[in-house]
């Protein structure tokens, strides 16, 4: 078996680049906030001053669709527990069965 087949020095070396930089934030001239450079505000929408994105009427979007997931998950939660507490049903019939046949 290898010991080492790449010393930690080499280790060490390659690894030197893995380093992670901090996010290049800006704070928004419009609104104050802290936005990615090169991005537009997410808070208002804006980019350099100029506005590009409704942000409020995306975020009422938003708002109507995360509901929307919420509640189609509700149901298909309680359509899990129904088939569920069914196939116990099942399981325990034909474990009778089982017994019965022994
Ligand atoms: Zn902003």
């Amino acid at each position: 078996m290898v010991r080492m087949r790449i010393n930690r020095s080499a280790t060490r070396k390659r690894r030197s680049h893995h380093g992670l930089t901090e996010p290049r934030l800006s704070t928004c001239k419009d609104c104050g906030a802290k936005y990615l450079r090169h991005r537009a505000c997410l808070e208002c929408g804006k980019y350099r001053g100029r506005l590009v994105e409704d942000v409020e009427a995306k975020n009422t979007k938003k708002a109507a669709k995360r509901i929307a997931r919420i509640e189609s998950a509700q149901q298909e939660a309680q359509a899990i527990e129904a088939e569920e507490t069914k196939e116990a049903k099942e399981t325990k019939e034909t474990k009778k069965k089982e017994t019965k046949s022994k």
